[in-house]
């Protein structure tokens, strides 16, 4: 498969060229060339098949022929060591657990996925990469854990000092091996901007071979797909109209979904469930695109003011706005509202969420009044834990820590602090020695 540039203005790339760069040299993101629907006799044969095998038929065409099918069938089984249960809330709504891999966290099987493929493509190379990524908390530990171990790959985790929660900075810091976790005296957009200026830094990339490992990389994206595949073998028996509330922040994960779609998985409607970073429930009510600053809530994996994977999704539906429409709703909710959700699915459904994963069950709910017979899945996208604070005072409730959880805890933390540029570009330029 070779991919494009959603700006126009640089050479195609194949799967593995697409993966290494990250981003386009004009800046756009990858978009396949192609998407050939599944046959008819795959989802007829859908019940008969494991994970691993509807990974696999999911997933052949965007990668091959730079990842022989031996070596996928090995990435994907080490990819999807962890279980993806359907959890039903009542007659029309059930949740898809996203949170059972090791950092409890969806963003795990796009980690997985991508460190293994940038391994594989970079085994027989004397040049290691390193991947820099800047974290506001659930992309670094998924990274971080997800590389750990990988040969001929360094990670650089960027993270704002003080504005994580201690298990985020415990995953992030205790891995060691591979792995550099550095606290910035600053906030989330200082960090991001660090790593957008060492990409463009000439005396950096003469050096080293620079990458990034956010949703914008196809190799994180694009395995997102397999959740939507799983649900369905779950469910398809007993709904036959399914439809998936997502989380959304850089809507990659929702991208992912209309993927699936559009290799003829039968999903019904999609609804883009929002807190109050709202650019895209504007969008579908007045057609008109405004990004914004983003605000901090709750559900705060999702602040973001100006989502980066929204420009594939008016790819898929060839910038046809009534195209869109008729496939997505999307909805926003405060985090009042939120909290409300958290305790009704506690109090009413013995099910404690998390806040990424109540708003997604508000989605559901604005949906279903409008369709009341359809099956509304939302996707529980990080395990409660990883909200303590918030979680544990809405329902006046102790959550246990999970063995993932506890076992990073007592770990001793290692970190680098910085304070500017330069201090980030001496550790990197340490590491290539
Ligand atoms: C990243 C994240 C999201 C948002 O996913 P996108 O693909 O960026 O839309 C939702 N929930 C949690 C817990 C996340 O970590």
């Amino acid at each position: 498969m070779n991919y494009y540039s959603l700006n126009k203005k640089a050479p195609n790339a194949s799967f593995k060229a697409a993966v290494i760069k990250g981003i386009a040299p004009d800046k756009g993101l990858y978009f396949p060339e192609h998407i050939t629907r599944l046959p008819a006799s795959f989802f007829e044969n859908i019940d008969n098949l494991s994970y691993e095998e509807i990974a696999f038929e999911a997933i052949k065409q965007f990668v091959s022929p730079d990842i022989p099918e031996d070596v996928l069938k090995t990435i994907i089984a080490e990819t999807l060591s962890f279980d993806f249960p359907i959890a039903k809330i009542n007659e029309n709504v059930s949740t898809l657990e996203l949170f059972h891999g090791p950092t409890m966290a969806f963003k795990d099987v796009g980690a997985r996925f991508m460190a293994r493929c940038l391994g594989y493509f970079n085994q027989n190379n004397s040049e290691e990469v390193t991947v820099l990524v800047a974290t506001s908390g659930d992309t670094g530990g998924a990274v971080a854990n997800g590389f750990l171990g990988v040969k001929g790959v360094n990670v650089v985790i960027l993270y704002p000092s003080g504005k994580v929660s201690d298990i985020q900075e415990k995953q992030l810091t205790t891995l060691k091996q591979n792995i550099t976790a550095i606290e910035v005296d600053g906030v989330f957009d200082d960090c991001q901007d660090m790593v957008k200026r060492a990409f463009l830094d000439e005396e950096l990339t003469s050096k080293m071979q620079l990458t990034s490992a956010n949703s914008i990389n196809v190799a994180r994206w694009l395995p997102q797909m397999f959740y939507f595949f799983f649900a369905y073998k779950q469910l398809y028996k007993t709904h036959k109209k399914i439809v998936f509330s997502v989380p959304s922040g850089n809507f990659g994960n929702i991208c992912a979904g209309m993927m699936a779609q559009q290799l003829g998985l039968p999903i019904y409607h999609f609804v883009a469930s929002n807190n109050e970073n709202n650019v895209v429930t504007e969008y579908l009510t007045t057609k008109l695109y405004q990004p914004k600053p983003s605000v901090q809530t709750i559900s705060n994996a999702m602040d973001v003011g100006n989502p980066s994977n929204f420009i594939r999704i008016q790819e898929i539906y060839k910038n046809d706005f009534d195209a869109l429409k008729s496939n997505l709703s999307s909805y926003s909710f405060s985090d009042n509202a939120t909290r409300v959700a958290l305790k009704e699915l506690y109090n009413n459904f013995k099910y404690v969420a998390d806040p990424h994963g109540a708003v997604g069950y508000l989605g559901c709910k604005a949906y279903l009044k409008e369709d009341t017979n359809a099956h509304c899945v939302f996707l529980e996208t990080a395990h409660p834990t990883k909200f303590l604070d918030v979680v544990e005072e809405v329902i006046s409730k102790t959550i246990a820590l999970p063995p993932q959880i506890e076992a990073v805890m007592d770990q001793e933390k290692k970190s680098i602090s910085i304070t500017n540029y330069e201090d980030l570009k001496t550790v990197l330029l340490n590491t290539v020695s």
